[in-house]
């Protein structure tokens, strides 16, 4: 006997809909591109998106077409967010801190159809433009009169004068649920970049389940700012879950140093914010300089790589604020495990206490996970025992987009690559990544990208790239170079070596030489073993 309830596809467009609906007066806050405040209602966001749906279909786009992003936080992207997936394309937001080489071979290879581009980035489009062989549309996200006479773009539009050429009166279509609503990039630490491809059902499920209590908690009584780019996995699906409770949103734009955030969350009294550790430290350090102190901030939402523990201290216990240490993957859209305490962690002492916030927290409803070992035997749930973590739920990708790399997931669980530990109360902690990517500044470097460049210089005859703690960065790599027998190369040349190469963030801080590296039994390096040798390295500016 089947349930007599109603069955509705879950769409994103509903999102907004209800947003508008419920949350018509909810304001929407951004730091633009041009350096002003810009404000405004859901009921705009909402008849904005519309402007763009009908802006789409006038481009004879078809379903399930990407439509791409190069933009920072901020209101035209939210509507792009709405009124790209509203209508059946898909939203593809790409990542402007890769070399512009990574951009167009990415555009390229997710055959974007449309590029929607922030003013900033308009160097790196007339870079790729060229090479982009599917976008037929480039719109920078301004008004017309924004627009360089000299852009050398053919055809490029307006966002304001396309839009607004257009009627704010659409009717969302209803497709399957399961169709692709938008898709990120990760780069992988071997081959080419490959993307997670998320679905409406997926999104919306995602965001349901973030806005728990026990997860983000959001409520329409938040000021949510989300610092974390929407260019990475939605921003953690914020935008959505912020449009389903109706929080205020606050975006940060370009600006985000530590003094910009600071002032963006005391003006717009923000209750709540999302980022990676580096921000934070920025801000922090702003804060402890100027003896500032929050008058709203209620509780942040840490994650993309280990907040280290000092951070949790200081927002607590200097300033009141709750650290939410969160831990997820592109490949997991990306909720996975937020830590929050259960009633027993309540009356423990404070450093009891701050040995659970260290974790990476407990599973969301939507997750199941498990660590195994070698042999794919599930482990322990003791808080001691490692083992490979993999995961498993309606938010985690089940394939690749077109394939690629052949199928992610070992007996229906996706096999994350870090190494944790699980205890009785179900905390997970990461003890280490399998993988041996670099995280520097909430962004990944790939440590074959950096080898592969240095392998191509004359003088090289192996190199291995590895990350260095960083104060400021999280991690920065380092490359050990092995000469070749009677070859020459300075420490300095190398470096230069890397120039117009890759992006300057991904160029490795120094070079390490060494008579050799470290081979394991198959002829791989050992980065474990090489790690060891540099134990008492320094960076020139740790
Ligand atoms: P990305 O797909 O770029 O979001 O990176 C996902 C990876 O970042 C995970 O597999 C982890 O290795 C790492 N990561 C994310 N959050 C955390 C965290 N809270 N602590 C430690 N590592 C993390």
């Amino acid at each position: 006997m089947l349930g007599l309830m109603q069955s509705h596809q879950l769409l994103i467009s509903s999102l907004i809909e209800f947003a508008e609906r419920h949350h018509g007066e909810g304001e929407v806050v951004s730091r633009r591109v041009e350096g002003d405040i810009h404000r405004y209602t859901y009921k705009q966001v909402a008849s904005r998106s519309r402007q763009v749906a009908n802006a789409l279909d006038q481009m004879k786009l078809k379903f399930s077409d990407r439509v791409a992003t190069l933009a920072w936080n901020g209101y035209r992207h939210l509507e792009l967010y709405f009124g790209v997936s509203g209508t059946g394309r898909v939203l593809h937001t790409l990542n402007p801190r890769l070399h512009p080489d990574q951009i167009s071979w990415i555009a390229n290879h997710a055959e974007d159809s449309v590029l929607c581009f922030d003013m900033s980035f308009l160097p790196i489009v007339k870079a790729i433009h060229g090479r982009c062989t599917t976008i037929k549309h480039y719109v920078a996200l301004c008004d017309a009169d924004k627009l360089p006479a000299d852009s050398g773009i053919p055809g490029l539009l307006s966002y304001e004068a396309w839009i607004g050429a257009h009627s704010s009166k659409y009717k969302w279509p209803s497709f399957d649920e399961n169709s692709a609503s938008s898709m990120c990039y990760t780069s992988g630490t071997t081959g080419n970049p490959k993307a997670a491809l998320y679905s409406h059902r997926s999104t919306m499920l995602h965001a349901l389940a973030g806005a728990l209590p026990d997860a983000l908690s959001m409520s329409a009584r938040d000021t949510l700012l989300p610092v974390v780019p929407m260019f990475h996995v939605n921003a953690w699906g914020l935008p959505y879950s912020a449009a389903m409770t109706g929080a205020k949103l606050v975006f940060p734009g370009p600006a985000m140093d530590g003094k910009s955030i600071f002032e963006l969350i005391e003006s717009e009294k923000v209750s709540f914010a999302a980022g990676v550790p580096t921000v934070w430290q920025m801000m922090l350090a702003h804060m402890q300089a100027g003896g500032l102190r929050f008058s709203t901030l209620k509780r942040t939402v840490i994650g993309g790589s280990a907040c280290p523990p000092a951070m949790i201290t200081a927002f607590n216990d200097l300033y009141g604020v709750e650290v939410l240490h969160a831990w997820g993957m592109t490949e997991m859209s990306p909720l996975g495990t937020v830590c929050t305490l259960k009633n027993k962690h309540l009356t423990m002492a404070a450093e009891e206490k701050m040995q659970v916030r260290l974790k990476q927290g407990r599973g969301v409803f939507g997750v199941d996970m498990k660590i195994v070992d070698g042999n794919g035997n599930e482990l322990p749930w003791d808080g001691k025992t490692y083992g490979d973590l993999l995961v498993k739920g309606s938010w985690i990708i089940s394939d690749y987009f077109k394939g690629e790399g052949g199928s992610p997931l070992v007996d229906g669980w996706f096999p994350t690559g870090d190494v944790a530990t699980i205890d009785a109360d179900g905390y997970m902690q990461i003890t280490d990544r399998s993988k041996d990517v670099i995280k520097s500044g909430g962004e990944w470097i790939s440590s074959i990208d950096v080898e592969n460049i240095a392998m191509a210089h004359p003088a090289v005859a192996m190199a291995a790239c590895i990350g260095m703690k960083h104060p400021k960065w999280d991690e920065r790599p380092i490359i050990a170079v092995v000469k070749k027998p009677g070859a020459e190369v300075s420490r300095d040349q190398l470096i230069a070596f890397y120039d117009g190469k890759t992006a300057k963030w991904q160029i490795p801080d120094d070079v390490v030489f060494v008579d050799a590296i470290p081979l394991g039994g198959t002829g791989k390096m050992q980065k474990t073993k090489l790690r060891e040798m540099l134990k008492d390295y320094k960076l020139p500016d740790a």
